[in-house]
């Protein structure tokens, strides 16, 4: 199984950077993990996305989702898919997309007419071609689940990507043992009379460490931080650590 990561900023870009976007692939098995802005332009540059085998949203902030807009635009004048490709949204996702729908255009199919939607169900597996995917709610600001991917055929080999989450068991617990840990560290420091709902770097190296997982990638991250994200995060950690960088591919 390979990640290649598309987008590794935070909220808004990295200068010449994209927000989340994850490429992960198996076999035939080609899985677009977040859509966030920017990040359509590398996956297009590694992948032809008539190709999609499907896309799994981990929640319904923006940077997370808004170039299934552009993504939708590319499909119908670039050329559709033999089938339309399936979208997985957290629960409550289709919701959101409906109340987008009515402001981007009159048609009323705006989203509907180029992706297969559905809402996954956080408490079960989710098999997608050759990858099974597992959830575990994370703890932030609007409902938002981290996942561990696995292949079908080898299940010890794991991908376990945090989503955007301050620590939580359920979260932690999911991480366990995974060969490459993609964790976000969107800040520094905690936010004093903030509700937590972030990692800063301490948190994920710690994350990684109780896991024991085999690698960890931080992403989700403001570029001037970068060197102390990772400088945190290695402190708490003592495996291998980096940045994410984009258009780089590890193997799980
Ligand atoms: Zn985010
Ligand atoms: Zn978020």
């Amino acid at each position: 199984m390979r990640i290649t990561i598309l987008g590794c900023s935070p909220s808004f870009q990295n200068a010449g950077g994209h927000c989340s976007g994850y490429l992960v692939r198996r076999g035939d098995t080609s899985l677009l993990v977040d859509c966030g802005h920017g990040s359509l332009g590398s996956l297009r540059s590694v992948l032809d996305i008539r190709q999609l085998t499907a896309i799994v949203l981990s929640h319904m902030h923006a940077d997370h989702f808004f170039d299934l807009v552009p993504l939708r635009y590319a499909y119908r004048f670039g050329g559709e898919p033999e089938s339309k490709t399936p979208l997985w949204l957290p629960p409550g996702g289709a919701a959101v997309l409906d109340s987008l729908t009515a402001p981007l255009d009159l048609d009323e199919a705006f989203f509907s007419g180029t992706f297969c939607i559905r809402e996954y169900n956080p408490a079960r597996s989710l098999t997608i071609g050759g990858v099974e995917l597992r959830f575990a709610h994370a703890k932030h600001f609007i409902p938002a689940y981290a996942m561990r991917l696995s292949p079908v055929d080898d299940p010890a080999q794991a991908l376990f990507f945090s989503s955007d989450t301050a620590p939580t068991p359920d979260v932690q617990a999911l991480a366990a043992g995974a060969s490459v840990a993609l964790v976000e560290a969107t800040q520094l420091h905690e936010k004093a009379g903030i509700q937590p709902g972030h990692l800063t770097g301490d948190l994920a190296g710690s994350l990684a460490s109780v896991a024991k997982v085999g690698r960890l990638v931080l992403t989700h991250y403001m570029e001037d931080s970068g060197d102390d994200l990772l400088k945190q995060a290695g402190s708490a950690f003592q495996g291998p650590v980096e940045l994410a960088r984009e258009l780089e591919t590890y193997q799980v």
